[in-house]
């Protein structure tokens, strides 16, 4: 680092906009390689973040850089709108042979789970003619107009939802308010008063509710609702976004509960880091309109190349079953660690997809002030490993390294949870330390 100039800490405080700014350490970075992110200074830390699960491959994977390189140096235009191009075309096909789904299908690329999840929503609403959704209070979809409007997130309620949105609670059964069977009652009860189901056109469904706390739905409970709107017609569309390909242990997170999504949508590690969703949907949805859902550099051949990469690292380095028993070594770690800290109320998720809930006390379950979980985070920091937090009460640590993480990787993070929660108990971290670091 220069001694003289400012760090890029200051810079990115004087020159990038707080709006765009989920900030959970002081880490600022230089470079990556492999698992690890390269920080000013050239200290390298252990990333058990992934990038909020966009880097599914680490850094600089070799098979990305190859695709890259090898696209940009001769690129097929650079807008899928005007002409196709065959890495766009290619990964369309590949998308629609690794995803389950009846009759002619579709699929449109866009940059972001955002804007995916607003494509979702604009086309299901026009080409249905029902102007209703539902989801979860909770539930994370994005942070464009229509994404955000069926969103469930406390962090967004600076912004009304959509007219006509349905917000159920999510049965949570760590700290259980609602149970499964109370939500479909409520829902039951919902379509025969105030939300005619004829009126709704989909339910966006996250297969683990992330952002919302890594909450895992009941056993059945996704597919009694699959099952109670599929009477009356309303589609079920799966934001695979963050727990999509490979992450749980499966190809697909909605795999799990036994669903068949009419719509699915993917985001964050399609791209490997690059820009670049999708939703994959029927033929006679997908297909509304021409110029209905456009976006410029969308489809671009540099991010879909490095989108078929990521779908064959997928299969050719067995990613799905390594995220399975990396994460279950992972998992068990920090489970071990609940006997020493009854600070950890429940450590949960699946195959690489891990959340620790922190409670004040393990009986009443209560969650902890976000200051201590910014602590424990800020401490792993110093300690040499990246993550973040999530949840309403933002008291849920929150677990999403790259598929390429190793044992030995997965053993030294454990360690470093391990002392960066014992030294949070010991006050070794200040409250003025971590105040800026708490965001949501
Ligand atoms: C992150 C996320 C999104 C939004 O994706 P962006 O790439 O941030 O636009 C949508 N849905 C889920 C479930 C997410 O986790």
């Amino acid at each position: 680092m220069s001694t003289t100039g400012p760090s890029l800490r200051e810079r990115d405080a004087h020159a990038i906009a707080q709006i765009g700014r989920l900030r959970f350490s002081p880490l600022s970075l230089v470079g990556g390689a492999g698992n690890r992110l390269i920080e000013e200074g050239g200290r390298s830390v252990l990333d058990l973040s992934g990038s909020a699960g966009a880097a599914i491959l680490g850094y600089s994977h070799p098979a990305i850089v190859e695709a890259v390189e090898k696209s940009v140096r001769s690129m097929a235009g650079a807008s899928l709108l005007l002409y196709p191009n065959e890495p766009a075309v290619s990964l369309a096909e590949e998308l629609l042979r690794i995803t389950p789904g009846k009759g002619e299908r579709r699929v449109w690329f866009g940059h972001s789970g955002s804007d995916a999840n607003d494509c979702a929503v604009r086309v299901l609403a026009a080409a249905t003619k029902r102007p209703r959704f539902i989801s979860f209070i909770g539930s994370y979809h994005g942070n464009l107009s229509g994404s955000m409007g069926i969103s469930g997130h406390t962090a967004m309620t600076h912004t009304l939802p959509r007219p006509g949105l349905l917000l159920l609670p999510f049965p949570d059964t760590f700290r259980p308010q609602f149970s499964a069977e109370a939500v479909l009652a409520l829902l039951d009860y919902q379509f025969e008063t105030t939300c005619p189901p004829e009126q709704v056109a989909a339910i966006f469904l996250e297969p683990i509710l992330s952002d919302g706390g890594i909450i895992l739905p009941p056993p059945g409970f996704l597919s009694a609702l699959q099952e109670r709107c599929g009477r009356h017609g309303i589609m079920v569309v799966v934001d695979e976004v963050k727990l999509g390909l490979a992450r749980s242990g499966l190809t697909h997170c909605f795999q799990h509960e036994g669903l068949e999504p009419d719509m699915i949508v993917f985001g964050k590690s399609l791209g490997g880091g690059l820009p670049l969703s999708a939703v994959v949907g029927p033929q006679r949805i997908m297909d509304h309109a021409p110029a209905f859902a456009l976006q410029t550099t969308a489809g671009n051949p540099v991010a879909t190349s490095a989108g078929r990469a990521v779908l064959a690292a997928i299969e050719t380095e067995k990613l799905a079953e390594r995220a399975s028993s990396t994460g279950a070594l992972f998992s068990d770690g920090l489970c071990a660690l609940a006997a020493k800290y009854p600070i950890i109320g429940d450590v949960r998720g699946r195959g690489l997809a891990v959340g620790i809930d922190l409670v004040v006390d393990p009986k009443n379950r209560t969650p902890v002030p976000a200051s201590t979980t910014a602590k424990i985070i800020y401490r792993g920091y110093e300690l040499g490993a990246a993550f973040s937090y999530v949840g309403l009460k933002a008291n849920v640590l929150e677990f999403m390294p790259p598929l390429t993480l190793t044992e030995k990787e997965a053993c030294e993070g454990i360690d470093i949870v391990d002392r960066a929660i014992g030294d949070v108990l010991d006050g070794k971290v200040s409250d003025e330390s971590v105040a800026p670091f708490i965001m949501w």
